[in-house]
């Protein structure tokens, strides 16, 4: 197996994405290859090279995307596909009431890694370098400082019902969120809009 497809496998685990030191502990875990002494140094070669987002491509393959933005050491597969197998759910899931498959088939559409790298640097673009929640405007690195740097939810408004077969999801349909209003976005069946969220949130004093 070359490295390139070890970072495959090691990405596909990691949910599509991740840090240089995750990709290195994974890749190291998973091979059966000998590790270099140059290991570190041969795996960000095989993800730059590979890499139309690095200087280093080498025209063949693309398959790796950088998450942040040059040197920033978050790297991820593109067209990478969460599926209902794959997704990891850290909600309650059996607590929304629009049924655990539909949920599931939202959420997958949610986590189109690539269509929301664009969306989230179009909002970031939009909102002079932050990610502030589109509901309650309350931003991550405000609040949790590094560690929620770059951090959004992305909520798709269409529900999978309305949805055709085969539709994609467009950047229009995405909206940028925190996890609170992300939650309950979904809590109730149809759907809140985020206008009725933000209501919630700021008119409550009349
Ligand atoms: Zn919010
Ligand atoms: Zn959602």
């Amino acid at each position: 197996m070359k490295w390139r497809d070890e970072i495959i496998r090691a990405l596909t685990q990691l949910g599509g994405e991740a840090a240089l030191d995750e990709i290195y502990t994974k890749v190291k875990g998973n091979t059966d290859k000998e590790i270099p002494t140059t290991f570190r140094a041969v795996i960000r070669n095989a993800l730059e090279v590979n890499s139309s987002d690095s200087e280093n491509f080498s025209d063949k393959e693309d398959v790796f995307y950088s998450v942040h933005g040059k040197g920033k050491g978050v790297w991820g597969i593109r067209n990478f596909k969460v599926t209902e197998d794959n997704m990891d759910t850290t909600q309650d899931d059996g607590g929304f009431s629009e049924g655990r498959q539909n949920l599931k088939k939202h959420l997958c559409r949610e986590r189109n890694h690539e269509l929301i790298r664009v969306a989230k640097e179009r909002h970031k673009v939009e909102n002079n370098g932050s990610l502030p929640c589109s509901i309650c405007k309350m931003t991550f690195s405000g609040k949790y400082g590094v560690l929620g740097d770059g951090f959004i939810e992305a909520h798709h408004i269409k529900p999978v019902s309305q949805m055709k077969d085969g539709e994609k999801t467009k950047i229009e349909d995405l909206i940028m969120v925190c996890s609170n209003c992300h939650s309950m976005l979904h809590r109730r069946k149809p759907w809140p809009t985020k206008e009725q969220i933000y209501s919630i949130l700021f008119n409550s004093e009349d």
